[in-house]
């Protein structure tokens, strides 16, 4: 999950939030930052602190109690997203962007791409992976900047990216000699 360190309480009178549960810069819990575990964990909470709640009869949002009940980290389908519900499907666009990528990139198109990752930085839903993915591509030596020239270079660097949020998640890292493999021609037999 996203750094608790991101985790605040503007009332100090309630229960801490449970571990994981990360907050918008307006102060409510930021779903898009949080992993349902977290999530569920939360409104759990939120529950035990309001017992009225538990008597309300009427809703006009779809009873998800009668769908299958999900383990902990499923999301029943037509729900939000959490934070890694959206990370997945992002890196599927993403990755798929630089498998589409031309081999050899004119100058439009290194620009064109680079005004999308200044901005995608800035606008992901998730806003402390936007504030830590905008520092690691801004890194002062320059080593992070996005590398355009070639499909071969915007795919590696594209899995640097993913590795560096892979490693700040306590994730395996990817070997980068396969992101082709992964992301445009398939595994070979
Ligand atoms: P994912 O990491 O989503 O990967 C999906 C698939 O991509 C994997 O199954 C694998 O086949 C492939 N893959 C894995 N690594 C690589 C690689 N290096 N190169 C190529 N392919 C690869 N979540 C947080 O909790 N906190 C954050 O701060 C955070 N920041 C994020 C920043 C960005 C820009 C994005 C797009 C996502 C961020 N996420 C963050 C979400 C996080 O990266 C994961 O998407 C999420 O935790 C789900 O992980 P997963 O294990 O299902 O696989």
């Amino acid at each position: 999950a996203a750094s608790s360190s991101k985790q605040a309480r503007d009332d100090d009178s309630k229960a801490p939030l449970p571990k994981g549960v990360v907050l918008d810069k307006d102060g409510k819990p930021c779903r898009t930052c949080t992993s349902v575990a977290s999530w569920r964990a939360l409104t759990k909470q939120a529950k035990a602190e309001t017992p009225t709640s538990t008597n309300q009869t009427t809703t006009s949002k779809p009873d998800l109690a009668a769908a299958a009940t999900p383990s902990s980290s499923e999301i029943p389908a037509e729900c939000p997203p959490d934070v890694e519900q959206l990370g997945r499907s992002t890196w599927t666009l993403l990755h798929s962007m630089a498998a589409t990528y031309p081999e050899k990139a004119n100058t439009e198109h290194q620009d064109n791409m680079r005004g999308f990752l200044k901005f995608f930085s800035k606008l992901y839903p998730c806003w402390v992976c936007a504030d830590d993915f905008q520092t690691w591509m801004a890194h002062p030596s320059g080593r992070n900047q996005p590398r355009l020239e070639s499909r071969k270079e915007f795919g590696w660097w594209m899995c640097e990216a993913h590795n560096e949020v892979n490693r700040k998640l306590g994730k395996k890292e990817f070997d980068c000699r396969f992101w082709e493999e992964r992301w445009r021609t398939g595994w070979k037999d």
